[in-house]
């Protein structure tokens, strides 16, 4: 398997920045884009003169306002041309990868996975990110290229302003090892004071506890994250945003239906049609939607979040007709049924099968699970997709 290389642009005090840029007489001064002294709100963003006063993004602006000297320049957003910009930007990126995910108005992902052979190696095509946003808008971004967007982005936020931080995948421990374990998303306000409790406070405080410990104290879902995290774990997956949020399939049928069963087969045909697709495009999804329209035209959709996300056929159903059954729909004369399932969520702990980690997973993605569906999806291919599917019990209910 060819190394992922993933690439986080973060461009530096954006907003802030572009007001400097376009107002000359405002460079080298503390400036605060946000709300407006004496009133409510937070600063959106302060330039580096102004972070030199202990004041960042999301502060109260009564507070920067405070420590902030008097010369300081306090600007309200302009998002339209702040919107302009940001197109500059990732436009000239998608010259260096075509796959760029805009996560904010000023942040980006790129899969530069295999574009050595074109640019060269990875620390000419950060610096060639760096140059091209320069080129273009004036503006210095730092970059973070590691193997996957959990390091990619740690690493661009490692020498901020303008910096380059490349992380591969054999550094990957000791780069997180020494950094506060803040750094590790999802610590929300209940986890954080848990582990700080416990005495740790970096990273490598955290790999020293088993995924078993970790559940323990902080509970399955936050548990099972923190540990993938702390082991470096994550997802490397980069989503050009043309790419869908979801896959749904529907059936109308040419008449109403009521038989309860015919209602789950076709949820269930359904789902092996969307589990199938989500597989094929290495997808896991963590919310299952339910659609149904009723005689005359009348048309609800349903939807849940799962636990743990999954592409697996058996679970989308299964939650599709829970769906179903928690109304008082049965017996009502159906005339289109469908399900979806969107909410990506990472794919990284199947593409890292080794380790202890899986041996520990109770609830997380089940490997041999995977297989099976691994083997039906290539028959499928193979003798097309009526070929075979997998059986589900019936229960008389
Ligand atoms: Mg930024």
């Amino acid at each position: 398997m060819s190394q992922r290389l993933i690439m986080h642009v973060d461009l530096d005090a954006f907003f802030a920045s572009i007001e400097q840029r376009d107002h000359p007489e405002y460079e080298g001064r503390p400036l605060v884009v946000g709300a407006e002294p004496g009133k409510r709100g937070v600063v959106a963003t302060c330039s580096y003169e102004a972070r030199r006063y202990g004041v960042h993004s999301a502060m109260p602006i009564s507070e920067a306002f405070r420590r902030l000297p008097p010369e300081t320049i306090y600007l309200r957003p302009d998002i339209t041309r702040y919107g302009e910009v940001s197109r500059q930007i990732m436009t000239a990126l998608e010259a260096i990868s075509p796959v760029v995910e805009k996560v904010s108005v000023d942040e980006a992902f790129l899969d530069i996975s295999g574009m050595e052979r074109l640019i060269g190696p990875p620390e000419s095509i950060g610096r060639r990110a760096k140059t091209v946003i320069h080129q273009t808008v004036g503006l210095t971004a730092s970059v973070g290229i590691g193997p996957n967007r959990l390091i990619a982005k740690l690493a661009s936020d490692y020498q901020k302003p303008d910096g380059l931080t490349l992380v591969m995948a054999d550094q990957v421990g000791a780069f997180l090892d020494p950094q506060p374990l803040t750094v590790l998303r999802g610590l929300g306000v209940k986890s954080a004071p848990i582990l700080h409790r416990l005495g740790l406070r970096t990273v490598a405080d955290v790999r020293r506890l088993t995924l078993r410990e970790l559940r323990q104290h902080l509970g399955e879902l936050a548990g099972t994250k923190i540990h993938e995290q702390a082991h470096g774990i994550a997802s490397d997956r980069v989503h050009s945003d043309s790419e869908r949020k979801s896959i749904s399939k529907e059936t109308t049928f040419g008449q109403d239906i009521t038989d309860q069963e015919v209602l789950r087969d076709t949820l269930h045909w359904a789902a092996q049609e969307v589990g199938y697709i989500a597989r094929q495009e290495g997808r896991l999804g963590t919310t299952v939607s339910l659609k149904i329209r009723f005689q005359g035209f009348e048309t609800h959709s349903r939807s849940r979040t799962l636990p743990t996300p999954t592409a697996a056929d058996l679970e989308i159903f299964r939650q599709a007709w829970a769906l179903y059954r928690a109304e008082d729909w049965q017996g009502r004369p159906v005339r289109l049924i469908g399900l979806g399932i969107g909410g990506w969520e990472s794919t990284a702990s199947q593409a890292v099968c080794q380790g202890d980690l899986f041996d520990e997973m109770t609830s997380g993605p089940d490997p041999k699970q995977d297989r099976i569906y691994e083997t039906l999806d290539a028959i499928s291919e193979k003798f097309g997709r009526q070929s075979m599917r997998l059986g589900i019990r019936r229960r008389k209910d």
